[in-house]
């Protein structure tokens, strides 16, 4: 494992680290317990966007397809003038890139100190634009750039950012055959201040081959393993996106997925909700619940807690539908 050394400690004196977020879900802010640690799995539609605090540090995890719908829930949080210490672009699919767009909007003012993406080639207009957005900040000397196949540029699988509030977080290597562009996710564990009391795991749309990749051939279970508390489903709940192999390493209490109410994929597939049921892992979901947010205090034995916009228990949603068989092999 390697570990870019501090870049994310907190420099400044504490109170101006303690900065509180403008959460429209109301949850504890930086400024009151520093060790806290939010997730916010942003209601973006039929795509990915996760958004992560700890002790005044903001982490992005993809942007979801929409540019301005991104920037509305940026504007909801709070984001403007404003630092985002690391973005994460875990694969190259319009659902996961076209929001982050936003972010370098000039109006905006946001400083992006880290960017991570595969770098794979791509033909979309769009991506270009996002990277060539990057790119221009690489060459001013205001952001880092790493490619996830290397992510912390010394060669190894494993990079850990430190957040100021004491929160790890791991960039894994993606799987590095060419099957699909999903299967070229990289994977991301997060590891609360108390890892006992909360760590997740995201691996964007990762499919069967890059999930056997991790388990089988990348060891990922070992280190820096795979055990935690929540998942966000990979793939919008497409049956391709987890197996009871995965499960059994990772062993959430519960999924989180973001999946758009009408999608034209029949997502959530009804194979993925069986093997969800059959390793017992309960599920909340973006198009029924909104934004998920999870919030750990940071402190031993603080647990985390999960609280939705919209509550309710309904594990279905109106696209929902069986998948071919073929579909949940390599859709
Ligand atoms: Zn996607």
């Amino acid at each position: 494992m390697s570990r870019i050394s501090g870049i994310l400690f907190c420099l400044a004196a504490a109170a101006a680290c303690g900065r509180a977020d403008a959460s429209p879900l109301g949850d504890t802010s930086a400024a009151a317990n520093p060790h806290g640690v939010t997730v916010r799995v942003l209601d973006v539609g039929q795509g990915d966007a996760t958004y992560i605090t700890n002790g005044g540090s903001r982490v992005i995890i993809d942007g979801g397809p929409d540019e301005r719908r991104f920037g509305h829930l940026l504007d909801s949080l709070g984001i403007r003038n404003d630092t985002v210490d690391a973005v994460i672009l875990t694969h190259a699919h319009f659902d996961h890139y076209s929001g982050l767009r936003e972010l370098f909007r000039s109006s905006r003012h946001i400083t992006v100190r880290y960017f991570f993406e595969n770098g794979d080639p791509s033909t979309a207009a769009s991506l270009r634009e996002l990277r060539d957005s990057v790119a221009a900040r690489v060459a001013a000397g205001a952001l880092i750039y790493r490619d996830t196949d290397d992510p912390c540029g010394d060669g190894r699988p494993v990079c850990t950012l430190t957040l100021r509030g004491g929160a790890l977080l791991h960039v894994l290597r993606p799987y590095p055959g060419r099957l699909t562009v999903n299967d070229r996710s990289a994977a991301v564990k997060l590891v609360g201040a108390d890892s006992a009391s909360f760590t997740m795991w995201l691996a964007g749309d990762a499919e069967h081959a890059a999930i056997d990749w991790f388990l089988w051939d990348a060891d990922y279970d070992h280190v820096p393993g795979m055990r935690v508390h929540v998942l966000k489903g990979d793939h919008h709940g497409s049956c391709n996106g987890v197996s009871g192999e995965y499960l059994q390493a990772l062993r959430p209490d519960t999924a989180v997925l973001s999946i758009g109410a009408h999608n034209d994929y029949g997502h959530m597939h009804a194979q993925a909700k069986a093997v969800y049921r059959a390793a017992g892992v309960p599920w909340y979901r973006t198009d029924e619940n909104g934004t998920i947010t999870i919030y750990s205090p940071g402190r031993p034995g603080g647990g985390y807690h999960i609280a939705v916009q919209r509550p309710g228990v309904d594990r279905d949603g109106p696209s929902d539908r069986p998948a071919s068989a073929r579909g949940c092999e390599d859709d």
